[in-house]
């Protein structure tokens, strides 16, 4: 969906709502609670989305009552105009930042913070749904831990923040290649282990770095190679773990530019990170579909 097509979307409520309704994130019908008849779609100016679904069965307890087009669906709860719910969705597939998408839609940064919270929520529940896997027969995953804490600049004489660190895995057949990512309290072997086996798929070859919980590798059945890196960036055979060097520098890079470094944000972000990996160039769509998943309208 190229932006010049989005674009009416953005300011017009009723191409707003048709969009939404062909997507399936608003009912394309609404049986009455009490009657279980379908309701009639009509135009309800009292209401900010300007209609309504309304019971016409005169024999019922709730003939003429309205029910709100947003019922059970992602915006039920939300205040947010739709139009502009489009936007938002829109920026934020484009990475826009807080700032910038508040003063495009109009709306408060709060209100941008809350609506971009709920669209990562949804690649969260995505992935609960479909657990990540990667590797296979003779692919390379890349394995490492990675401390996430940063010394907030503007927030002098705070208490400093506990190392957060997290265990990353990629896949390397993909350019440029995806990841897991998991926030993990320590980093033993009875910690690391157990997500390697769970994300890694068999066959995979597993290269890391010679930390000592790596050590059990081989006896779960993956090839595994290491690099010395107080010797060599690059063993003579080829092993190294550049890409899932690269892969950190590139997510760090980008938490800087958000919030920073707070456990439960940061959270969030990876598994916002790990989706984009996936449905990133084209995240608008996806996010569509994927929302589609958790309503059942
Ligand atoms: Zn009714």
């Amino acid at each position: 969906m190229d932006y010049q097509n989005l674009l009416p979307l953005f300011s017009n409520n009723e191409l707003a709502i048709n969009f939404l309704k062909q997507k399936n994130l608003l009912k394309n019908s609404c049986l009455c609670t009490a009657c279980q008849t379908p309701q009639n779609w009509t135009k309800y100016q009292k209401t900010k989305d300007g209609f309504s679904w309304r019971c016409q069965n005169r024999t019922c307890s709730r003939f003429k009552l309205t029910t709100s087009i947003r019922k059970d669906s992602f915006f039920e709860n939300s205040n947010i105009d739709l139009p502009k719910w489009i936007q938002i969705i829109y920026l934020w597939g484009m990475r826009g930042s807080n700032k910038n998408a508040a003063t495009q839609v109009g709306v408060s940064q709060r209100a941008i913070v809350d609506a971009f919270a709920s669209l990562r929520e949804i690649c969260q529940r995505h992935l609960l749904a479909n657990p990540i896997q990667l590797g296979g027969p003779g692919i390379v995953l890349e394995i490492d831990e990675s401390c996430f804490s940063h010394k907030p600049k503007h927030h002098r004489g705070r208490i400093p923040q506990q190392p957060i660190w997290v265990f990353g895995i990629v896949d390397t057949s993909y350019k440029p290649a995806i990841g897991y990512m998991e926030i993990v309290e320590q980093r033993n072997a009875a910690t690391l282990l157990p997500i390697i086996q769970s994300v890694a798929r068999p066959g995979s070859i597993i290269h890391s770095d010679e930390w000592r919980a790596y050590r059990g590798i081989q006896g779960m059945g993956f090839a595994h190679k290491t690099v010395n890196h107080s010797v060599n960036f690059v063993e003579p055979d080829g092993t190294h773990t550049q890409t899932v060097e690269s892969y950190w520098n590139r997510k760090k890079t980008l938490i800087k530019s958000m919030l920073g470094c707070r456990r439960i944000f940061l959270h969030y972000y990876l598994q916002e990170f790990m989706w984009r990996d996936r449905f990133g160039s084209r995240a608008f769509e996806n996010i569509i579909l994927h929302m589609n998943n958790f309503y059942s309208l």
